[in-house]
């Protein structure tokens, strides 16, 4: 018999260790994550064995816990896909899995551990390692179905693991944890029935307990809940569900369960959830809502059930409408498919303005949580743009709160036709931007754009209800036509009174931008930059520098604030003696306008060197 011995890749042991150690107080979740990777192993198995018949399994599947707590022996067997050897290597030998990864990640990043732990858990979900919290020594013994050898992987979680031959007859997984001392209260009738009551009630496989007398009970429900009429569902079946079927821990935060007939039929329970989960933002951007045929479970991994930007959504899809022995790209193409994912979009959306309707705070919550995955949809879901943009939520520069682009619209002065914006890539920089100096003074409100999908949709989306996005960081903006009550009239500099200036500014500058001006907007800062109207998009300039991160964008024009006593000091300097020092100036004009847009000065040295002798001078 051979026994071949492995090491955890390099860090595991000690990433463990954090697994073990730092979940102390949700110790018990182990069982539920062990019997959640069960019931994707008899999923599977249905699922391969659809395509080919000799997989599937002689008896109905099942997941068995068989308990000895004199022994401290906890086991938990499925008839299910089961692992071969190099599996066992593949799934048990390395934590690379991304939600472990991820998970411990933030884990040790996380300072305030105990206030972030339950939060943790809920996002992540800890997976096989999470035997390790409540057992010394772990043994999976399983046979592939379809093969004829079975193995034994052993592991005390420490250092290693070894894999041998094994028996057993049929296809399936046996996991066997040898409890620590501290934790046999795991191997405990009563506390297993409440565990899996508590956790798993709605995993859509009988969970058996088996007892001394090789008697067997059947734990959980079983039943597919989203055939019961919602009014015999209570909340908290609802939340079991969720829990069990989304592999998460918070509460929804919307509920969809209905049914449609007629040309399509099927039924849905959804779910939004609270917390992120934490692949939200994978590349891939799959959805994971679990598709079933005639209560038949076909795939958790069906695209196209719903548009991207509603990734997030957990739950069943139900349906007599597809052909279960269809291929997966067929069913990607069905009209059926392309149907029920219009009926979801329109049911969420409708649900998703029930809910700001009865609690608008509630949703704010939700939207600061998932507003960047569904603002994906403004940019790349032509048929739902419109829809979409009605339940987004801004930042804006007059109000404390979120509001809807229909609210900004309600609040625009008379005169004020165009709705305003300003992208930046970080809120605290965009508040105290001088780009929003007029619209300040004249209590106009600007949106503030500064997730980085904002660059995106506003390039789709030229308009609203008849009302332009003008971007306030472009071009120049006549605002002296919208009226404001508030705000005192402030005079306009002549720009008259400063060709000179202007000419020189141009003059030494000329590398860097393409144009002066005396800004109509500026009231506190001396100078701002502004995009040309016709140049560059910005959302084209941010493409280049992805690609070249030495892409400087186009040059922009220099806006200077007549008002300000430097501008004015500046103009009655007397060019002929002071070019030099002018020079400095006019450059650190346009330094500290990069500065002030989130960038770093084109020059950083000779930025510091003409700052040192601003600041010497001037003692
Ligand atoms: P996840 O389930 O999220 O992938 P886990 O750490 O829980 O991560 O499990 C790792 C892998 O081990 C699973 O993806 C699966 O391939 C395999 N596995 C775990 N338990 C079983 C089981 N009972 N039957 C078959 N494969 C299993």
């Amino acid at each position: 018999m051979t026994i071949s011995n492995h090491t955890f890749e390099a860090d595991t042991g000690k990433i463990l260790d954090i697994v073990i150690n730092s979940l102390y107080s949700q110790k018990e979740i182990f069982l539920r994550e062990l019997i959640s990777n069960a019931s994707d192993a008899l999923n599977k198995r249905r699922v391969e064995g659809s395509v080919d018949g000799a997989l599937l399994a002689e008896t109905v599947g099942e997941i068995v816990l068989e308990a000895h707590e004199k022994k401290k022996i906890l086991k938990i067997s499925d008839n299910g896909i089961g692992l071969d050897e190099a599996d066992m290597v593949e799934a048990l030998g390395t934590i690379a899995r991304s939600g472990t990864k991820a998970f411990l990640d933030n884990l040790q990043s996380n300072d305030d551990k105990d206030a972030g732990e339950a939060n943790l858990i809920g996002q992540f979900g800890v997976g096989f390692y999470s035997a390790f919290m409540v057992a010394d020594k772990v043994e999976v013994v399983s046979k592939k179905a379809g093969t004829d050898s079975a193995f034994k992987w052993e592991s005390d979680g420490a250092t290693g693991y070894s894999i041998e031959p094994a028996e057993r007859d049929a296809a399936g997984t046996t996991i066997t944890l040898h409890l620590k001392k501290a934790d046999k209260e795991y191997a405990s009738d009563v506390r297993l029935r409440h565990l899996v009551k508590k956790y798993s009630d709605h995993v859509a496989h009988p969970i058996k307990l088996v007892d001394d007398n090789g008697e067997m009970t059947t734990l959980n429900t079983v039943e597919a809940l989203w055939t019961k009429a919602p009014k015999d569902i209570s909340p908290e079946d609802y939340k079991s569900f969720y829990n069990s079927v989304g592999a998460t821990y918070d509460d929804p935060f919307l509920t969809i369960h209905n049914k449609a007939e007629g040309a399509i039929e099927f039924t849905n329970l959804l779910f939004a959830p609270s917390t992120p989960p934490f692949d939200l933002f994978d590349p891939e951007r799959n959805s994971k809502i679990n598709l079933y045929i005639n209560r038949v479970f076909i795939t958790d991994d069906c695209n196209d059930l719903v548009p991207k930007w509603l990734r997030f959504l957990r739950g069943v899809v139900d349906t007599p409408s597809l052909d279960l022995n269809v291929s997966r790209e067929m069913l990607q193409q069905s009209v059926s498919m392309g149907k029920i994912r219009k009926a979801i979009v329109k049911k969420v959306m409708s649900e998703i303005k029930k809910k700001i309707k009865k609690n608008s705070e509630a949703y704010d919550v939700f939207w600061g949580n998932f507003g960047k995955v569904i603002k994906e949809g403004l940019y790349e879901d032509n048929e739902n743009r419109e829809k979409i943009v009605e339940i987004c939520r801004f930042q804006s520069s007059q109000k404390s709160a979120l509001i809807s682009l229909e609210a900004y619209i309600e609040a625009m002065p008379d005169g004020q036709s165009d709705i305003y914006y300003l992208t930046s890539d970080d809120m605290a920089k965009a508040v105290v931007s001088p780009h929003l100096e007029g619209f300040a003074a004249k209590n106009i409100d600007v949106l503030l754009l500064t997730d980085p999908i904002d660059e995106f949709w506003i390039g789709m989306m030229p308009e609203y209800k008849d009302k332009k996005f003008i971007s306030i960081s472009r071009g120049e903006i006549d605002i002296d036509s919208i009226k404001s009550d508030d705000a005192p009239k402030e005079d306009s500099a002549d720009a008259d009174d400063y060709v000179e200036l202007i000419a020189m500014i141009k003059a030494d500058l000329a590398e860097l931008i393409s144009d002066a001006r005396i800004s109509k907007t500026l009231t506190s800062s001396p100078s701002r930059l502004v995009a040309v109207e016709n140049g560059m998009d910005i959302q084209m300039e941010r493409m280049m520098k992805a690609q070249n991160p030495n892409f400087e964008g186009a040059p922009k024009i220099l806006e200077i604030n007549g008002g300000h006593d430097l501008i004015k000091a500046m103009q009655s300097a007397k060019p002929q003696e002071q070019t030099e020092i002018l020079k400095d100036l006019s450059l650190l004009l346009f330094e500290q306008a990069q500065i002030l847009d989130g960038k770093i000065p084109h020059d950083t040295q000779g930025f510091a060197r003409r700052l040192t002798k601003v600041m010497h001078l001037s003692l």
